[in-house]
């Protein structure tokens, strides 16, 4: 899923466990099961691109979706409940940290994370669903909605 849904997920848990260090675990936890769920961006990453391609295309995804991601926590934390910022902090990485190990995977390709690498792109397809890119902005678009009711 986009990062929007996960950095969302990782508020509705933070707003809900206050301890950081299980507000990392739980977030951890919840990127996986978020990748799960079928959402159609597998497509972002094909087995025919070059090594270039598929960097230009996630660098120029992650940038837009980050932002997008920032601007939402940003107005979060203005306009939004008090919660304590190191539940916020740890929540936002537990749920990030597996799309930068990616990431960090595909500009480097150090062999000790493709056993994660393969982990991560498995759960992508596990649920042998694979959707469209417009099915799958639909589902993220619900998901997204959901979570920011819970958080809200
Ligand atoms: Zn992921």
């Amino acid at each position: 899923m986009y990062i929007t849904v996960h950095g969302t997920a990782a508020l509705v848990i933070a707003r809900a466990v206050p301890n950081p260090f299980l507000a990392f675990v739980l977030a951890l936890v919840s990127h996986f099961i978020l990748d799960f769920i079928p959402h159609g961006d597998e497509h972002l990453i094909q087995k025919h691109f070059t090594r270039g391609q598929t960097l230009r295309r996630l660098v120029g995804v992650a940038m837009l979706d980050g932002l997008i991601m920032v601007g939402f926590l940003a107005l979060w934390l203005w306009v939004g409940p008090a919660v304590p910022r190191g539940a916020v902090a740890a929540s936002l990485t537990g749920s990030l940290l597996p799309d930068v190990l990616q990431g960090l995977y595909l500009v480097t390709e150090w062999k000790w994370l493709k056993p994660f690498q393969r982990f991560h792109l498995g759960l992508h397809n596990a649920s042998g669903h694979p959707l469209t890119w417009h099915q799958g902005m639909l589902v993220q678009c619900m998901v997204l909605t959901a979570l920011w009711l819970l958080v809200i």
